[in-house]
């Protein structure tokens, strides 16, 4: 026999999309139930994603320094690494954040039902509780949020069941650190992880099936990062596995394509080349709400299904699978609900890599503007020109580069890489939400000398007013 209860908006999954929305829900005075089957909130992104990626990566930034800060006149010496530490030092970090969660719900009213839910109709959730063994709750609403994110994905020729084949959720977990590591995937995640495990101490190889890494990403700015890298990784570019098989001394590895290397045996292997969405996974068969084949749902700029009254975001209706885009979206899908007139209509999603240097980005690449035909100029600073990269050691891998629209002036795209650039990147994303001109950022005083002047020093190579650097 099911618990029944009824909510004016039923918010599935509490990651940064989920929560947002139903807190934002309540807000507005919706009353909101919001479901999750895991014990904590936050989902993918302050569970194991977002969250305790950074804060492992603030651990190999330490590290990193400690190691490379000898010539400017001080000296540390080796340093000691205390593996359940850092793991405990991670684990607080999240658990800080996700508590605190638990508190602005309770603050709100939201009620939080804990447990698996599955679409039973167009009105209807079942809840199988994953915290009271056997009890089941069905939940009808007047309004839907679907929440419900994405996982690593999976690949048929890989033997995930060893446990030393690892998505990110066994990366983070820090539980040691693999003599030999092999990363599949040159994309963020991957990056990310192979940069904490090569401070902890692994060595690793990265095999990438395209010719750079972070595809999409502009070719200039990626060359930084890789330069940068290369003694530190073995890029194995245009290479893709062509088998895993595990065996007692290790995960034996076979390649295919134009640089394959002989086939390596590797102490743990980190599969990370994409995530799915979890459309297929929550009933949405008995709805009339539209998944196409690998999970994803269908919106409308008001974030509303097929079905006008139960909308979906976050990871699960695809773009840029990333944590503020969830957010947003679920703001404004609240607002939908409350009855405002609103839309998700952004000028820029920016997106970071966290790595040594980070790679930032935001608006159009140059790829993207060269497909849309737009007449466009590109200007960047190098930071070897900059005197605070300089004095701080970080001028060799520096970058900031703009995309001008040449017939307009106006600013369409920017893309830092560089130490911190994650932080620098603030000042283009509200340039392009401002419909920032070249003028607008070129006369703008930045303080001096800092890192985010190279934005306006690239703006004012663009206008002219600056013609050589040092
Ligand atoms: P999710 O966070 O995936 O949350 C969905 C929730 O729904 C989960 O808690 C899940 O348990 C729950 N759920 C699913 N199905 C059901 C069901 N049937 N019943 C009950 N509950 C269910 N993004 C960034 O912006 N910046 C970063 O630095 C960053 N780093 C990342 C690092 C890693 C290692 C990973 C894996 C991801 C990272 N991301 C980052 C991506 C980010 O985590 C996601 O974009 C974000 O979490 C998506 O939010 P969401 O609300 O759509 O879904």
């Amino acid at each position: 026999d099911a618990n029944e209860i009824k909510a004016d908006v039923v918010v599935l999954g509490a990651g940064p999309g989920g929560y947002s929305a139903a807190f934002r829900c309540a807000d507005l005075g919706l009353d909101t139930v919001l479901i999750e089957r895991h014990p904590t909130l936050g989902g993918v992104c302050l569970n194991v994603g977002c969250i305790p990626s950074k804060a492992l990566l603030h651990v190999a930034k330490v590290i990193d320094e400690a190691k490379h800060i000898e010539h400017a006149g001080i000296k540390f010496s080796k340093p000691e690494i205390d593996l359940p530490s850092v793991a405990a030092y991670k684990s607080g970090i999240v658990k800080k954040l996700t508590d605190g969660l638990t508190s602005m719900a309770k603050m709100r009213k939201v009620k939080v039902v804990q447990g698996n839910a599955k679409f039973i109709d167009d009105k209807n959730i079942f809840v199988e509780h994953t915290d009271v063994e056997g009890k089941q709750t069905k939940v009808s609403f007047d309004s839907c949020i679907i929440a419900a994110g994405s996982q690593s994905s999976k690949m048929s020729f890989i033997p995930h069941e060893d446990p030393r084949i690892w998505d990110s959720t066994n990366a983070l977990e820090v539980k040691e650190v693999p003599k030999k590591l092999l990363v599949m995937g040159g994309g963020i995640i991957g990056l990310e992880m192979a940069t904490v495990y090569q401070r902890l101490g692994s060595q690793i190889d990265v095999v990438i099936r395209g010719p750079q890494v972070m595809t999409g990403t502009d070719k200039d700015i990626v060359k930084v990062y890789t330069k940068a890298n290369e003694k530190n990784f073995n890029f194995m570019f245009k290479t893709q596995t062509q088998s895993i098989i595990p065996k007692k001394e290790g995960i034996y590895v076979e390649f295919k394509g134009e640089n394959a290397p002989e086939p390596q045996t590797y102490d743990a292997v980190l599969v990370a080349m994409g995530r799915t969405p979890n459309g297929l996974k929550i009933g949405l068969e008995n709805t009339g709400v539209e998944v196409d084949e690998k999970g994803f749902i269908k919106v409308d700029n008001q974030l509303k299904t097929k079905v006008p009254h139960i909308h979906a975001i976050g990871d699960i209706i695809g773009g840029p699978m990333l944590a503020h885009k969830a957010v947003h979206e679920g703001h404004v899908a609240a607002e939908v609900i409350a009855g405002h007139k609103v839309f998700f209509e952004p000028k820029q999603i920016p997106g970071i890599a966290y790595t040594f240097p980070e790679i930032a980005t935001a608006g159009m690449s140059e790829i993207e503007a060269k497909e849309a035909g737009i007449n466009y100029e590109v200007s960047s600073f190098p930071w070897s020109a900059s005197g605070r990269a300089l004095a701080a050691d970080v001028a060799s891998s520096g970058l900031t580069k703009l995309i001008f629209d040449k017939d307009t002036d106006q600013l369409i795209g920017g893309a830092i890489v560089g130490d911190n650039a994650g932080e620098l990147l603030g000042e283009i994303s509200l340039a392009l939400e401002m419909d920032c001109d070249a003028e607008d950022i070129a006369l703008t005083i930045h303080a001096h000398p800092t890192l985010h002047e190279s934005v306006g020093m690239a703006a004012e190579i663009f206008e002219g007013t600056i013609t050589d650097l040092p």
